[in-house]
């Protein structure tokens, strides 16, 4: 097949870097290869019992056909009752859809407000998936650099000198992927200043890592600060990573009621109702008893402490504490210039990305793929066992450059 039977705005988009990644991963074990995979994006934790419980009972009770198309009204009052819970939100079901995962919410968002040319605001580093769900719907991705010295946050003037006529949207993702930094209340109030100065902007919060937070802090909402911002915000969550869930594929997003009529209208004709089972785990994973999420956060935190300190004391490579998600974003600059045993000099991190890989065996994916380098991204969503191998067969590759 040629590419010319593909559409254009298709064409422009690329595969997840962190799932090719992943695919050479598994390509070099397949060849025999002992692969530490610090890619995945995803809980290594199984979901919790009581979810997969609720889903048997109702496959047994019948939950087997369509639903309502924004979500069953038993979910969509409990991700109501979440947000009045956990965020101070308070949003009617007619204001709330079930997507198949936080990734279709964004996705039909965009796909629903974007006229040809209509600009996105990325600060970057940003989710790899974002510039291309904009090119996908013919929009421009205007990417911002939010370097380490800003805690790779977005500033008010940096967000002010983006902004054009043809803005229609600002991405906001908090803790972020991947470098898990988290917006405080007064900078997201600072940030909300310069919006007020914009009322063509709309705003999405991705806030699917809210509750991945360590050091005891809670993720403040955006709406919190800024409530004068919601008729023109769109609040974008899930289950996947909170309750271990990535494979039941449930989202939401809760905003303006025009933006909410037009998306379960597109959704009405292309997917339809996310799946009836996966509805019925959502809502007992949000109404259900929550240690689960501590438990997970507080192991985070330990392999975030160990690896960390490990990353930290190997020449050449430093890494800013996240706040939350479970992801190191590791500076590689120190290593920019080397020369490898086989006589490569690395001149960009997908150089150093590749010498890890085929020297000792380790995979992580480079920053050109979250729009900053020189970086690799390290997941801590794997076991102790595999940090701690990692980290050392990592240490042993940057000690025989030269
Ligand atoms: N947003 C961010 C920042 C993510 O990292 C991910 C998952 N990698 C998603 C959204 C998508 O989540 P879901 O599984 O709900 O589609």
């Amino acid at each position: 097949m040629t590419t010319s039977r593909i559409a254009e705005r298709v064409r422009r988009i690329k595969p997840s870097p962190s799932t090719s990644a992943a695919d050479r991963a598994n390509e070099l074990r397949r060849q025999g290869k002992a692969i530490v995979n610090l890619v995945v994006g995803e809980p290594d934790f199984d979901t919790p019992a009581h979810i997969r419980q609720a889903a048997a009972a109702a496959i047994e009770n019948g939950a087997t056909r369509y639903t309502l198309m924004a979500g069953t009204v038993e979910l969509r009052q409990a991700i109501a009752a979440k947000l009045e819970r956990e965020n101070g939100l308070s949003y009617a079901l007619n204001e709330i859809i079930a997507t198949s995962g936080a990734k279709s919410a964004i996705f039909s968002a965009l796909s629903i407000t974007l006229e040809p040319g209509d600009e996105v605001i990325i600060p970057a580093p940003y989710w790899v998936s974002y510039p291309d769900m904009v090119l996908a719907s013919d929009g421009v991705p205007v990417t911002v650099a939010c370097p380490e010295a800003d805690g790779f946050k977005l500033t008010p003037a940096k967000l002010e000198a983006a902004i054009t006529a043809r803005t229609r949207w600002l991405l906001l993702n908090s803790p972020s992927n991947p470098t898990g930094a988290s917006y405080t209340g007064a900078e997201y109030r600072a940030l909300a200043d310069v919006l007020a100065r914009h009322p063509q902007v709309l705003v999405m919060t991705d806030d699917i890592y809210e509750h991945i937070r360590f050091d005891d802090q809670r993720t403040p909402h955006l709406l919190n600060v800024a409530p004068e911002l919601r008729d023109r915000t769109l609040a974008i969550n899930g289950v996947s990573k909170t309750y271990a869930m990535t494979g039941w594929r449930i989202g939401w997003l809760a905003g303006p009621r025009d933006l909410v009529q037009a998306l379960d209208t597109l959704l009405s004709q292309s997917t339809g109702n996310c799946c009836s089972v996966s509805q019925a785990a959502a809502a007992a994973a949000l109404n259900g008893p929550q240690h689960f999420v501590a438990e997970s956060v507080l192991i985070y935190k330990q392999r975030r402490d160990r690896t960390l300190q490990q990353i930290n004391a190997i020449p050449g490579l430093s890494c800013r504490a996240p706040d939350g998600a479970f992801y190191l974003y590791v500076n590689c600059a120190g290593l920019i210039g080397k020369t490898t045993p086989d006589g490569q000099r690395l001149d960009a991190d997908g150089d150093v990305v590749m010498y890890l890989l085929d020297s000792v065996g380790v995979a992580v994916v480079a920053g050109t793929a979250y729009g900053l380098s020189p970086y690799f991204r390290l997941s801590i969503a794997t076991s102790i066992d595999n940090l701690d191998q990692g980290c050392s067969r990592i240490a042993q590759a940057v000690a025989a450059l030269h």
